[in-house]
């Protein structure tokens, strides 16, 4: 069937009075923008009332009714759902009662960033299309390579966090090995045993899971033990395998330790290995001078891993990774379509789809230089050190309260602890006390076991988290166990 011009023209005539209302004039968009706002205002206003964990998640079913339809419905209607069943539900990340896992952040400013962001919409993946934004995002790449002590020239990625830019450091340094694949089983890889699970996800997913992982014993202070791995790495060798990545913790997730940075490097340099650091947790505390002891080192690791949305307190979504070698990442990374060819000649800057596996991605840089930006660098660094301190007034007088045992004296703002009843076993005991604190849910904590032993988990790493909240868990705990 052939259809003429004048058929055409009276179509989109039609189809242009529909699809307009996808750009909704200025009065529907300040409409919307006040409820918003309004919703914002009470949810913030209510966060000290409210729960950090509510168990009941049986408001969810409502979700169902708002399936995709071909009418759109009032924003009022999504919002209300929006409170109920997503909000009311499950942890309250923005809540300063949540202390388990490793809490996120949320800082505002981030909010207006991502606004900005998804309005205009920049091109982010690539230099020549949007130079700005990728300047941006390279200037905060280069700011976070400073703070870690790697040279100007290193280079790295904004990821949507750090399990992502596990990888990235991951099949950068399976690339960098120069190993052919039919040799994977050969390759070794040292972690510990506290090392995060998104390094072994990660090395699956970098195809290396026939390669030969070796967990390296911990210390006493559950830290990687360098001579432990300094004897496999060199038994390995003998052997005719090939070592070819560390990864080291600063800050694991389960305990907050931090592995042997300095030393560990000795041993990396002394073997050709990859060096990666995860300190998805733990590298913002950086900021403070008091840290530095516990950093020595870092500047010498391959790559490292970081996570704004911990301990910069940033929302969910903001990642980075650092690479040394711009070439290895650029490598294992880099492609040029036919299509994408207008972008050759614009090599001013790395773009971001040259260093990681995305292409057209969330122009993150936004996030996370608005609230840097206006709140300037003091307050995060009085934040990350107020964490530590609570951390640490926590872990001391948790140990004050009767048949209380403690895990290691905490390095950054993570405690263990459990209760020793007198006749009971004690695993069981743990497991029901914290169940009873999450069921109550005024607070959120998380448990671990390590080596058999069943902890409870304190994680200070929320920004609204402050010493009230801390006061009335020491409370909560007394009243729990008289
Ligand atoms: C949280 C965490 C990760 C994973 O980061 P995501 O942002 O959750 O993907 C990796 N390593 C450590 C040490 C972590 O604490």
């Amino acid at each position: 069937m052939t259809i003429n011009s004048s058929q055409i023209l009276e179509e989109l005539s039609e189809l242009e009075k529909s699809s307009k209302l996808l750009d909704p004039n200025q009065t529907t968009r300040a409409n919307w923008l006040q409820q918003v706002d309004d919703y914002v205002t009470s949810f913030l206003s209510d966060l000290p009332n409210n729960k950090a964990y509510n168990k009941d998640h049986s408001s969810i079913d409502a979700i169902e009714e708002f399936d995709i339809e071909e009418k759109g419905a009032s924003l009022n209607q999504l919002l209300t759902l929006y409170e109920k069943s997503i909000d009311g539900v499950g942890i309250n990340p923005a809540s300063g009662g949540h202390m388990g896992y490793i809490p996120g952040g949320g800082a505002y400013p981030s909010a207006l960033g991502d606004y900005l962001a998804a309005v205009s919409n920049r091109y982010a993946g690539i230099f020549y299309a949007a130079p700005g934004a990728v300047k941006l995002e390279n200037m905060l790449i280069k700011w976070m390579c400073r703070l870690m002590g790697f040279p100007e020239n290193a280079t790295g990625n904004l990821t949507s966090g750090g399990s992502i830019s596990n990888l990235i450091a991951i099949v950068t340094a399976r690339d960098a090995a120069k190993v052919k694949a039919k040799d994977f089983d050969k390759l070794v890889i040292y972690i510990s045993e506290q090392a995060h699970h998104s390094i072994q996800k990660a090395i699956r997913i970098a195809g290396l899971s026939e390669a030969v992982i070796r967990y390296v014993p911990l210390d006493s202070q559950l830290r990687m033990s360098v001579e432990e791995l300094a004897r496999m790495i060199s038994e390995d060798e003998s052997n005719g395998l090939i070592p070819f990545i560390i990864n080291a913790s600063l800050g694991t997730t389960n305990t907050g330790a931090i592995d042997p940075i300095n030393e560990i490097a000795d041993c990396a340099e002394k073997h050709g290995l990859w060096f990666h650091v995860d300190a998805a947790y733990g590298g913002f505390f950086k900021l403070l001078p008091e840290m530095e002891e516990a950093f020595k080192g870092i500047n010498r690791a391959s790559s490292i891993t970081l996570d704004p949305h911990k301990t910069l307190f940033l929302p969910f979504g903001t990642g980075a990774v650092l690479v040394k070698d711009v070439k290895s990442v650029y490598q294992s990374h880099h492609y040029l379509a036919d299509y994408m060819q207008d972008t050759a000649n614009a090599q001013e800057e790395i773009s971001p789809a040259d260093v990681s596996p995305e292409l057209t991605k969330h122009f993150r840089g936004l996030r996370l230089w608005f609230p840097l930006k206006l709140f300037g660098l003091e307050p995060f660094r009085a934040a990350l050190k107020e964490k530590l301190l609570l951390c640490r007034y926590f872990y001391n007088e948790v140990h004050q309260i009767p048949n209380i045992e403690v895990g290691p004296t905490p390095e950054l703002s993570v405690a263990i602890f459990r209760y020793l009843p007198e006749d009971l076993d004690a695993n069981k005991f743990n497991q029901k006390l914290i169940n009873e604190i999450q069921s109550d849910g005024k607070v959120f904590l998380s448990s671990t076991t390590i080596n058999g032993i069943f902890w409870i988990r304190v994680a200070v790493v929320l920004f609204r988290t402050h010493l009230n909240h801390i006061e009335y868990l020491l409370e909560d705990l007394k009243k729990r166990l008289a």
